[in-house]
């Protein structure tokens, strides 16, 4: 059963040690209750439960509190009962999947729930932090426009330090935490302080967003291989053979970060003997309500994606062509034998 109160300003008394029920006080301190607390057994008193209209009693394992429920009945007070927080001190590295909160896994939304402390940024569920993470005290770290974001290594110096004052703490990724996410460095800076560390994988935009748009990014007998690759961090030193590599490899080229780059990219692929006709997308703002795939071709595409801003998903290759608007079985069939019998 799962019930929603209107706590504002509703006076509610929360009874356990200060550890086991720190999360039950952030959360409903959050709704608006007048908290009060006691953490052991000996300061009930007479007169705890005057004007008290809920007790909140945290199991903190103390057989003293055994009189509490008798207490809460003979003074008609709700009382509700709560597992203690879970021990902390570790960091668990969330990957928030594209964007909606129903495309992250049980385990990361288990995570959110028991966590004291939640690093996030504006990609992945941001908006709904607040009910998936009621517990937690919510930290934006991320760049929002106009403001420079914490840098990295601050990041990580807030995580650590967290974690050391015995917190459970939640450091929430887009997508998945290590495509593109800097989740590599979050962990070994983890191990590097002591830190226990564990990772909850996302579901990459990198796959999920082109399948927003009705886009396969391997599809039988049309793309089997597919290269994710970062615009911000363009293919530089071998960029040379490396876009000859990814031109020659056939598959499909998915590009996270692209937008700013893809002149760049283009050119470089056409150089590399990619076909001008090679169909291409661009979706923007994946799993939003404002989406928008922009179709076009490999020749045409810095055009045709002039209005078009980050985040997006770029794709590359013949799979581009089965988006949403075509991407029936037929076309794909068609495509696919074409591929077969030219
Ligand atoms: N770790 C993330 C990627 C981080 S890099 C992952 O696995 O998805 C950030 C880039 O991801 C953005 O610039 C954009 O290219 C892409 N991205 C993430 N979420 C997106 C979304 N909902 N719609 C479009 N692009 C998205």
């Amino acid at each position: 059963m799962r019930l929603t109160a209107d706590l504002l300003d509703v006076p509610v008394l929360i009874t356990g040690s200060a550890v086991a029920a720190r999360r039950t006080v952030r959360r409903y301190r959050a709704a608006g209750a007048q908290v009060r607390t006691i953490d052991c057994p000996a300061h009930f008193v007479t007169g705890t439960l005057d004007e008290v209209r809920v007790v909140v009693a945290v199991d903190d394992g103390d057989p003293g509190w055994a009189p509490l429920a008798a207490a809460c009945r003979l003074h008609n007070v709700l009382l509700v009962r709560e597992q203690a927080a879970l021990p902390g001190r570790n960091v668990t590295l969330v990957g928030g999947g594209p964007g909606p909160a129903d495309l992250m896994t049980s385990r990361a939304l288990a995570a959110l729930a028991e966590a004291d402390v939640v690093f996030y940024d504006r990609l992945g569920p941001a908006a709904e932090l607040d009910l998936l993470a009621p517990g937690a005290e919510l930290v934006d770290v991320g760049k929002t426009p106009g403001h420079h974001r914490v840098p990295q290594e601050e990041i990580e110096r807030l995580m650590v330090a967290s974690a050391h004052r015995g917190h459970r703490v939640v450091r929430l990724k887009g997508g998945d935490p290590f495509v593109f996410g800097r989740g590599g460095e979050e962990v070994a800076a983890c191990v590097a302080a002591g830190i226990p560390v564990t990772v909850v994988p996302g579901i990459s935009s990198a796959i999920s967003v082109p399948a927003a748009a009705g886009i396969p990014v391997t599809h039988r007998n049309v793309s089997h291989s597919f290269t994710v690759v970062s615009g911000h961090a363009p293919l530089s030193t071998a960029e040379h053979t490396s876009l000859a590599g990814l031109a020659a490899a056939g598959g499909t080229i998915v590009v996270l970060m692209g937008i700013g780059t893809l002149p760049h990219l283009v050119a470089g692929l056409l150089r590399s003997g990619l076909a001008a006709t090679t169909p291409a997308a661009v979706i923007e703002r994946g799993y939003s309500r404002d989406q928008r795939t922009t179709n076009t071709e490999l020749g045409n595409m810095v055009t045709a994606t002039a209005t078009c801003s980050n985040p997006a998903v770029l794709v590359i290759g013949a799979v581009a062509a089965l988006g949403a608007n075509s991407a029936t079985t037929a076309e794909m069939n068609r495509l696919a034998a074409a591929m077969l019998h030219p």
